[in-house]
């Protein structure tokens, strides 16, 4: 048996142990929002993580709004040292998970097995990424190999919604950064065969249209921010929508629609709100919250100009028109250099384990990604785990045993061969 084959055989071996630990994970509701029940789910990890043989080291986010005595931000870090302290591996996974919704049939945070698939909020996005993380470095240990190298494993918080106090926060004290981790792999759920190199960019803006208020019987006294905010909206469907729709990168972005760049409006709001007790007003302001998805190509300065240029427009063409955008957040597209030897050796790991690799993809949503290389400078860094993409989210969440094992085995190899240790 060579020694990746004991990997392997010793990752076969734990599969209940990987199965039980995933619904551990889940049976911990760490629903953000509000961010519920994350330093029970940091010391969930930790504890494993330290009887895996790693360093374990808590870090609350001191200094982030949002950590607060209701809801701490708690992230969790384990370090095992290999022969060498270099090359650094860093598997980081968030344990937050979205509200699981309407629409279940199964309890969402019983962490339910049934034919072969693991049910729960977070299953597959990505609590069994995490798990799968944690035994691809325990099958190593078990198999008694030394690395030539170090393993740093993450459970972070908030990825869903920004991930300021999660990954970027390690990013940003030097935790995650160039001058100490050589390679981060992200086990969130991109299919089980793909490699996701990065993804599109996020311009997310409220804009606001100014009117003047005036009684409702006689509205030509007053001018209304409702009608000047649908004035606005027409032009960005008639004019934005079908341009942007035109244009398409050339990020292998999965599903195939999300190579375009695109535009949802999220929200709005504005005058009387709809239920409550009547006010008979001409609306004086009216609010909208749109989610611009922009291409590597396109770059954040172009998107927004785009839109100021056609609101200008508006303003221009309409009398009284006034307007005001705020920006919300921008997450820049990334890419994975193509030449990063990540790629080749998750690929040779797929074809051994899978007999199969689907290549590269990119993501049409943002994850932590972003903080890893625009923050922490680290420019070797994949999105490679178990679970398929469209079920995150979604009412009846799962994640399939065998994908679960499988990715578990491709991270296992990708460790070996990315700290240089003989397999
Ligand atoms: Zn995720």
């Amino acid at each position: 048996m060579t020694r990746s084959d004991r990997v392997l055989a010793n990752v076969d071996a734990a599969a209940d142990e990987i199965v039980d630990f995933t619904r551990e994970l889940i049976r911990v509701p760490t629903v953000n929002p509000p961010g519920d029940l994350y330093t029970e789910c940091a010391e969930l990890i930790g504890r494993r993580l330290a009887d895996c043989g790693f360093e374990t080291r808590y870090f609350p986010a001191e200094g982030r709004p949002e950590h607060t005595t209701r809801h701490p931000r708690v992230n969790v870090v384990g370090h095992r040292s290999g022969r060498a302290a270099r090359p650094l591996v860093h598997l980081n996974g968030h344990f937050d998970v979205v509200p699981a919704g309407n629409g279940w049939t199964i309890d969402p945070f019983a962490g339910v097995v049934r034919d072969g698939k693991i049910y729960g909020r977070g299953s597959c996005d990505m609590k069994a990424g995490i798990a799968a993380a944690l035994y691809a470095t325990e099958a190593i240990r078990r198999a008694g190999i030394e690395l030539n190298g170090s393993i740093e494993i993450s459970g972070t918080v908030d990825e869903e919604s920004g991930g300021f106090a999660g990954v970027a926060w390690l990013a940003d004290r030097g935790h995650i950064g160039a001058s100490r981790t050589d390679y981060v792999i992200i086990p969130e759920p991109l299919y089980v065969d793909r490699i996701c190199i990065g993804h599109r960019g996020v311009y997310w803006f409220e804009l606001t249209t100014h009117g003047r208020i005036a009684h409702g019987s006689m509205p030509f006294h007053g001018v209304s921010a409702i009608e000047h905010m649908a004035v606005v909206l027409d032009r960005i469907r008639r004019e934005l929508m079908p341009r942007i729709a035109a244009r398409s990168t050339a990020m292998p972005v999965e599903p195939p629609g999300a190579r375009h760049a695109t535009l949802n409006i999220n929200g709005i709001d504005g005058g009387q709100p709809v239920g409550g007790i009547q006010t008979p007003c001409v609306a004086d302001r009216c609010r909208a919250v749109l989610d611009r998805r922009f291409l590597i190509e396109e770059g954040f300065e172009a998107t927004r100009a785009e839109i100021v240029e056609l609101l200008d427009r508006a303003a221009a063409d309409v009398p009284e028109l006034r307007y005001e955008i705020r920006d919300l957040m921008v997450v820049h597209p990334v890419r994975t250099p193509d030449d990063s030897p990540l790629i080749g050796v998750l690929d040779r790991g797929l074809r051994r384990v899978l007999g199969r690799s689907g290549g590269v993809i990119a993501s049409p949503g943002t994850y932590d990604h972003k903080h890893v290389t625009r923050i922490g400078g680290v420019t070797n860094c994949v999105a490679y785990g178990p679970g398929i993409l469209d079920l995150a989210h979604q009412p009846d969440e799962w994640c399939g045993i065998d994908d679960l094992v499988n990715a578990t085995k491709v991270m296992a190899l990708a460790l070996l061969d990315l700290t240089g240790t003989p397999s």
